[in-house]
C-alpha cells in the first residue's frame, strides 16, 4: 500500500485516503516535519496505531541486533573478542644463524719430518689422524660436529696425491701463531739437521707440482697473495720444512701465477656501519 497521497488527483486521492484510513496507517494533513511527507508543504501524520506498530518494529529490530552481537562475541568473531590491548602472541623462536668463518689469510708449508713409511705403514692423512689422536689428544679441534686430530688442512704424499686433513675454515694446530692459516704438510724429512737418513729427503717432483697447484688453487679461492705463502720456519722457531725444501722455486712459480690472476690480490673488505645516519650538519654562514 502506497503511503503517498495526492490531493489534486481527486479520484485517486479519495481512494488512497480511504484505503489508508482503513488500514489505520495515516490520518489527516499534519504539522510540517511530523509523519510522512506526501508532497511539497503537505505532511501526513501517523495514526496512533501506526506509531505503535513502528515502535514495536523498532524494538524488535533492536532486540535482534543485540542478540546477534552477543552471539558474535560468544561464538567467535576474533576481532570482537580481542581487546584492543590484547598482546600479540610471541613469534616462534627462529633457528640460530649459521656461524660465519673467516677465510684463511695465508698458507704455512711444513714437512712431516718422517720417512714415507713407518713400520711398513705409509704415512698419510689417515695415519697422521690416528698418530695425533694417540700422541696429542689435546690438539683435537671440534668443528661443525666433528673432531679433528690431524693438525694440518692438507697432506701431500710422495706420489703427489693431495689429501684433506681438516676443513679449510677449521682452525689448524700446525703453527702456534698462525693456526688460522692453511697448513700443508709434505710427507718427508727435508732437514739435514733432524734426520738425514729418512726418505724422501727432498720433495719429489710430483710433490713440488702438487704443492704449487694446491697453493695456486687456495690463493685464487681465498685471495691470498704469494707473500702470504710462508714456511713454518718463517713464522715460528723451527727448522720446518728443512733446508732442502725448494721454497725459492715454489715461490717463483706462485709469483708468476699471481701476476696473471688478479683474484689472488687481497680484497679490501668493506666495513658497513649499521648506525642510523644523524641529522644533516647545518651549513656555516
Ligand atoms: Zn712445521
Amino acid at each position: 500500500m502506497s503511503l503517498q497521497y495526492n490531493r489534486e488527483d481527486a479520484g485517486l486521492a479519495r481512494a488512497c485516503e480511504k484505503a489508508a484510513k482503513r488500514d489505520g496507517i495515516m490520518q489527516e494533513v499534519g504539522e510540517p516535519g511530523v509523519g510522512k511527507r506526501v508532497r511539497r508543504g503537505e505532511w501526513r501524520r501517523y495514526t496512533p496505531k501506526a506509531r505503535k506498530r513502528r515502535r514495536r518494529l523498532r524494538r524488535r529490530i533492536t532486540l535482534i541486533l543485540g542478540i546477534a552481537a552477543l552471539i558474535a562475541i560468544a561464538v567467535g568473531v576474533p576481532s570482537l573478542r580481542r581487546s584492543p590491548h590484547a598482546q600479540v602472541p610471541p613469534a616462534p623462536p627462529s633457528a640460530p644463524l649459521p656461524l660465519a668463518y673467516p677465510d684463511p689469510p695465508g698458507i704455512v708449508l711444513h714437512h712431516s719430518d718422517t720417512p714415507a713409511r713407518v713400520d711398513g705403514v705409509p704415512l698419510n692423512a689417515a695415519t697422521l689422524e690416528r698418530i695425533y689422536a694417540e700422541w696429542h689428544p689435546g690438539w683435537a679441534t671440534e668443528f661443525e660436529g666433528k673432531t679433528y686430530h690431524i693438525p694440518y688442512h692438507y697432506v701431500i704424499l710422495p706420489d703427489g696425491t693431495i689429501q684433506k686433513g681438516r676443513p679449510d675454515h677449521c682452525p689448524g694446530a700446525h703453527a702456534r701463531t698462525h693456526n688460522d692459516w692453511i697448513g700443508i704438510c709434505v710427507i718427508g724429512a727435508f732437514s739435514a739437521r733432524s734426520n738425514p737418513h729418512w726418505r724422501p729427503s727432498v720433495p719429489t717432483a710430483a710433490q713440488v707440482r702438487s704443492i704449487i697447484s694446491l697453493c695456486e688453487r687456495l690463493m685464487s679461492e681465498y685471495h691470498i697473495p704469494p707473500e702470504m705463502v710462508k714456511r713454518h720456519r718463517d713464522v715460528n722457531l723451527t727448522w720446518c720444512p728443512g733446508g732442502r725444501f725448494p721454497y725459492a722455486q715454489i715461490m717463483a712459480e706462485l709469483r708468476q701465477y699471481a701476476a696473471s690472476h688478479p683474484e689472488t690480490h687481497p680484497v679490501v673488505r668493506r666495513i658497513v656501519s649499521l648506525a642510523k645516519p644523524g641529522p644533516p650538519a647545518r651549513r656555516q654562514r
